[in-house]
């Protein structure tokens, strides 16, 4: 369960929220009055999604008060996903939303860089190659500016130890934004918006193999100890950072709380001017804003006189100093501190104040209603003067004295613009990126997430005093388990149109029949349906006609396609005609209890790939699923017939019924049973089966996968261009029933393969040769041995990968090897 810990900074566009917030009790208040005393902020930064160090942010925020925030390069769009089958784009979706809701634990603030997360790279130069260099500096530059940090602190050093290309690459480019940060002569056209910003100094928060390997005394660095025990909270910073963890639950990263003293070392960068405080000299009090002497001495009284049982006393306090705040000139400090009063004003006081709708998707040019809701449970003299809800149709001034306990609510219809803009993750607004998003906005640069297209604003008089509270408009129903659930309302497309598939498979003749479900978001409308692709197939019907009585309903429609001549692939559009109006768009929802539902609207498309075969070599597969792939449902739309087996005994018999049996990626570590099987499994290949057998990690095999000696390494070439060599080019696998080229190597994504065996017994025979730049060739990648009457293939090549994104080459070579027990 998530539970709400405070949230310190609502800043109006860059809110860290995933529900109504829910008032601070007075633990959290008396931390509160502290963050409000510290005037300071750290930034910590690193690659991916669980790079962060979450003791560091939770230390940072709860023990040292400051405004800390994390910075991913990142948003772990390339890894693998543990609870769905979200791939890609929408795993990054996922995994913003896992650091989202981790931060809502820690208290830190998230920020992202453009960068798409390519899968593993061995070097920072080719990762800064691929995301460009100039881009990441760009906006690392921008966040510094933005976010002001006084030290800046980084999860990787410079020189390696990292591992990961990109955890390397994001330690360098975060050295240098360092040093770009300040001078206006870098990325200029940032200044339209922000000032240069210089923090004070750089750290690496070192691990100590590292820095023994790096020769470096642990004890000439600045220790801290992020075990800390906080009174306030009842836990201890790293019980919070274990909490902040398991948020990555994509990632199976569960984490069990320490509660014995961590320190943590941190190597200066840059100059070495700190010997005890990575702050030394620097003043984290409200002495560094200019002419904030009466908000300090005002914030310093509150903290002073906060009474736990009795909050509202220091209210006047804090109305009187918001008021102040607003006088200053540090525009920086006056929205980050505004931002915290404001919730502090509101838990003082027991305000309550919400905006909810009937529906969470909207559509431009509809109509709903909201209700808004304002009360104050607490004895202070309050007037709600107006209620401001976004494309309000009617005035809300109300002038309402506020009664203890008593909500004042209206209902108001309000009216979403015809041009209102489609509410999405914006870094996927424009689509087809490669390795880097597609932003044109600057200002959306670093966000985390995409703002709420709607909210109210309560102006409240607090005894001549006036301010307002403003909260996102939420959809909102009782759930008879889960109770209250909120959802963001998003505004998408009066209608959408999804595919059943996004690949659809076949063989020369064949027709392949599709499915596309039409759904209407707005209510009552009627339209085309049209099906698009490519020059040289043939789509029936060439259209549909659909009308719609009312909102939410789906209609679904077939179409047949084939291709008479050579076309090997195309890819699919469709398009809906409303009166003229085209539209394009699909929905994808996407819902895990531990993260906000999401919502992404990507264009309508499916690949389809013709394979010149006629027949299928053979029928039957047993498929031994591993940590889980898409492979069976792919050879299943093949026209194969396959058995997955996901725990069950795997005898000689039950085998033998098949032509074919395949263990998926890392059967070998994850399919207990194969402790037991394995020798059935061989008997099965003895006897005339064919076993094709796909990568495995080497640390945990639960049997050896092999007939004969074979040693899984590390070796992976991760350059998915890389030149491939076909060494045994008369070999059976390269030709029957595919004649394997060059040109089936291309087109690859994201890698070749991984965990290759780096040695073998003579009995097999290497087929292919494979590098990436700089390294020597690599031939472990398909290796076939006989074995009795039968064939074992072990191949690290990444076909889990290829397949599900229709790489015509990569099918040929598959079916070639479910083909090596056919005598030609
Ligand atoms: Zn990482």
């Amino acid at each position: 369960m998530l539970k709400k810990i405070f949230l310190l900074l609502i800043l109006s566009a860059t809110f860290i929220l995933s529900q109504p917030v829910e008032s601070l009790n007075s633990s959290e208040i008396k931390i509160a009055l502290k963050r409000l005393n510290t005037v300071g902020t750290v930034l910590y930064v690193a690659a991916h999604p669980d790079d962060e160090n979450t003791a560091f942010l939770s230390y940072f925020n709860y023990a040292k008060h400051l405004r800390t925030g994390y910075f991913s390069f990142t948003r772990g769009d390339g890894g693998q996903n543990l609870i769905g089958d979200e791939q890609g784009d929408l795993l990054g979706v996922i995994r913003t939303q896992e650091l989202l809701q981790a931060r809502n634990i820690d208290g830190a603030e998230q920020f992202f860089a453009r960068a798409v997360d390519f899968g593993y790279s061995k070097t920072p130069e080719e990762t800064l190659t691929k995301w460009g260099k100039k881009e990441m500096l760009s906006d690392i530059v921008w966040v510094i500016r933005k976010f002001k940090p006084d030290i800046v602190v980084n999860r990787f050093p410079t020189t390696g130890q990292g591992t990961h290309g990109h955890h390397t690459a994001s330690a360098i480019l975060s050295v240098e934004a360092f040093n770009m940060a300040g001078d206006p002569n870098s990325f200029p056209e940032q200044l339209k918006y922000v000032e240069t910003w210089q923090p004070k100094r750089i750290f690496w928060n070192a691990w100590t193999p590292a820095l023994s390997s790096m020769g470096i005394d642990p004890d000439t660095l600045i220790r801290i100890n992020l075990g800390e025990y906080n009174n306030l909270l009842g836990r201890s910073y790293t019980e919070i950072s274990a909490e902040s963890r398991t948020m990555h639950k994509s990632q199976g990263f569960g984490s069990s709380g320490r509660r014995e003293n961590l320190y943590n070392y941190f190597f200066q960068i840059e100059d070495r001017t700190a010997q005890n405080d990575l702050f030394e000299g620097i003043d984290l009090s409200w002495g560094r804003v200019k002419e904030s002497e009466k908000v300090s001495k005002l914030l310093k009284q509150a903290e002073a006189e906060f009474d736990f049982e009795n909050p509202v006393k220091v209210l006047p306090l804090l109305i009187e100093a918001y008021i102040e705040l607003q006088k200053l000139e540090d525009k920086y400090w006056v929205e980050i501190k505004s931002a915290e009063l404001i919730k502090v004003i509101k838990s003082c006081a027991g305000i309550w104040a919400e905006a909810v709708t009937e529906e969470n998707l909207l559509s431009p040019g509809s109509e709903v209603n909201v209700n808004a809701g304002f009360v104050v449970r607490s004895e202070v003299p309050v007037t709600l003067k107006s209620i401001n809800i976004d494309y309000q149709q009617s005035d809300s001034t109300l002038n309402s004295k506020l009664i203890k306990g008593e909500m004042i609510s209206i209902k108001r219809k309000i009216s979403v613009p015809p041009n209102a803009k489609y509410s999405q993750p914006y870094w996927l607004e424009k689509g087809n990126h490669k390795d880097i998003y597609i932003v044109k906005d600057q200002t959306l640069i670093g966000q985390p997430k995409t703002d709420y297209p709607l909210y109210a604003t309560f102006t409240v008089d607090f005894s001549g005093s006036e301010i307002n509270f403003k909260v996102p408009v939420f959809y909102r129903r009782n759930d008879p388990v889960e109770g209250e659930v909120y959802k963001r309302v998003e505004i998408v497309p009066e209608v959408v149109v999804n595919f059943d598939k996004d690949l659809y498979l076949l063989k020369n003749g064949e027709v392949k029949e599709l499915t596309v479900f039409v759904k209407s978001i707005k209510g009552k409308l009627s339209g085309k349906l049209k099906l698009l692709s490519e020059e040289g197939w043939n789509i029936s019907p060439v259209f549909y006609e659909f009308s719609f009585t009312g909102q939410g309903q789906e209609q679904e429609f077939k179409f047949k396609i084939n291709s008479t001549n050579n076309n090997l692939s195309a890819n699919l559009k469709t398009e809906l005609d409303i009166d003229g109006k085209k539209l394009t768009k699909s929905l994808v929802t996407i819902s895990y209890p531990h993260i906000q539902p999401q919502t992404v609207l990507p264009e309508a498309s499916a690949k389809i790939l013709k394979l010149d075969l006629q027949k299928n070599p053979v029928n039957k597969i047993a498929y031994i699923m591993g940590s889980g792939d898409k492979m069976p449902d792919l050879l299943w739309d093949l026209g194969f017939s396959v058995d997955v087996f996901t725990k069950e005994p795997l005898t000689t018999e039950l085998l033998q019924n098949y032509d074919v049996v395949i263990a998926g990626i890392r059967a070998y570590n994850t399919y207990q049973r194969l402790t037991t099987d394995q020798k059935n499994i061989l008997k099965y290949v003895e006897n005339g089966g064919t076993f094709i057998v796909q990568y495995n990690t080497t640390g945990d095999l639960i049997a050896n996968p092999s007939p004969y000696k074979l040693t899984i390494s590390r070796d992976r070439v991760t350059e998915e261009d890389s030149p491939v060599s076909i060494i045994n080019p008369n070999h059976p696998l390269m030709n029957y029933p595919f004649k394997i080229t060059q040109t089936d190597f291309e087109g690859w994504i994201q890698e070749r393969g991984l965990y290759f065996p780096s040695e073998w017994e003579e009995n097999f025979v290497p087929l292919l040769e494979m590098n990436d730049k700089g390294e020597i060739p690599k031939s472990g990648s398909l290796l076939f041995t006989k074995y009795g009457r039968g064939n074992f293939i072990y191949t690290g090549l990444s076909f889990f990968r290829q397949l599900p994104a229709g790489v015509e080459g990569a099918y040929k070579l598959f079916i070639n090897l479910l083909s090596a027990g056919i005598d030609e």
